[in-house]
């Protein structure tokens, strides 16, 4: 039986998605290609706010923020840390070698945009990595407030993990002036994993033509140079291509708007709910509009919960991640959940809970 995935990534995809991915397949150099490529490319600056180019890369959004990194600094990089994949970010900026500091606070205290104003003043950075959202604790750092910061250091470049926000949260990325946002398509995008997007900016081509290439998969400007030509320097992922593109004709269908206004809501709800019964994780005035980090004040039996919700109702949850493992669990709003599936979801945990 399949499970209902109410996880925070991956997220649970509609069978009629699922069944682009059988779309015969086309010859990656032929003018279909090219045709599919472009579609997608004009819906996600669309969908990104942006004129920048968005590229397609065929891996999960590690490899993303490894490109982030290993193209776009020169001088020293300030990872910002309050969470399990802001650190993870942290490691692949130090593992490949790149100059860098970690800038940490506890994992339930938002980043505040002064702290990142008194960092950058060193002089020491010329780039900068944040997690939109924390996916590890349900925390929505204050994205446009810390890039009014960042754009008063002009030579600091603003590189953003936004995975679990992308695609059920707005991101300005032109008016904001970000110049490397990402995401993988399993979260709030409701997609399989297997692609990671991400729009990177005119002078992130500049700076990474300058920087001593550290990788060649991931290497920005290969990908630039095919991007113009609607085209990948290797073999994409075709049939995750064309779930893509049915995925952003759905979500310009619903309007992206309503979508995120959809999201607004469900975050609402289960954050209610979470009050209700338990409390939220994270600091308050910064809750995820994708996910829901619930503190276990009850202290329940959070694996037993996740079994017995499986066994039961055939709905998967998510335990708390790491260090917050059975001291909080997680329940995702986002993709293409609707407002009476969360509503029901959260009826079976009462049930199951005899809340
Ligand atoms: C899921 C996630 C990642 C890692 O994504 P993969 O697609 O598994 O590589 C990174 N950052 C955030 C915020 C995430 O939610």
């Amino acid at each position: 039986m399949h499970h209902r995935l109410f996880t925070p990534g991956p997220t649970e995809v509609r069978p009629e998605i699922l069944k682009e991915l059988s779309t015969p397949q086309i010859h990656h150099r032929a003018p279909e290609f090219s045709s599919l490529y472009a579609e997608i490319q004009a819906k996600l600056q669309a969908l990104l706010y942006t004129e920048n180019p968005v590229l397609l890369f065929t891996s999960s959004s590690t490899g993303a923020m490894e490109s982030a990194v290993t193209n776009l600094v020169e001088k020293r990089c300030l990872n910002l840390v309050n969470g399990a994949f802001s650190e993870r970010w942290h490691e692949i900026t130090s593992g490949n070698g790149v100059p860098c500091d970690a800038f940490e606070l506890p994992w339930d205290v938002a980043i505040k945009p002064e702290m990142v104003d008194e960092q950058l003043r060193t002089g020491k950075y010329d780039a900068v990595t944040l997690v939109f959202n924390e996916t590890s604790t349900g925390m929505m750092n204050p994205l446009p407030e810390i890039a009014d910061v960042v754009r008063q250091h002009p030579d600091v470049f603003l590189l953003v993990d936004a995975v679990s926000g992308m695609a059920g949260a707005k991101i300005e990325t032109d008016k904001l002036g970000i110049d490397f946002v990402l995401a993988g398509v399993q979260k709030a995008f409701a997609l399989p994993a297997g692609l990671a997007v991400a729009a990177v900016s005119e002078r992130a081509f500049a700076r990474a033509e300058a920087v001593p290439p550290r990788s060649y998969y991931f290497n920005l400007n290969h990908m630039y140079k095919s991007h113009k030509k609607n085209q990948t320097p290797s073999t994409p992922a075709i049939p995750h291509m064309y779930a893509l593109k049915a995925q952003l004709d759905d979500m310009f269908e619903e309007g992206i708007e309503n979508r995120f206004a959809r999201h607004d809501k469900m975050a609402t709800i289960v954050q209610a709910w979470a009050k209700k019964h338990f409390d939220i994780y994270p600091e308050e005035g910064y809750w995820s509009k994708t996910l829901t980090c619930v503190k276990n004040t009850r202290e329940v039996d959070v694996s037993g919960m996740i079994a017995a919700l499986i066994e039961k109702y055939g709905v998967r949850i998510s335990n708390g991640y790491g260090a917050i493992k059975g001291k909080t669990f997680r329940i995702a709003h986002m993709g293409d959940t609707q407002i009476d599936e969360i509503e029901g979801l959260l009826r079976v945990i009462e049930i199951e809970l005899g809340l």
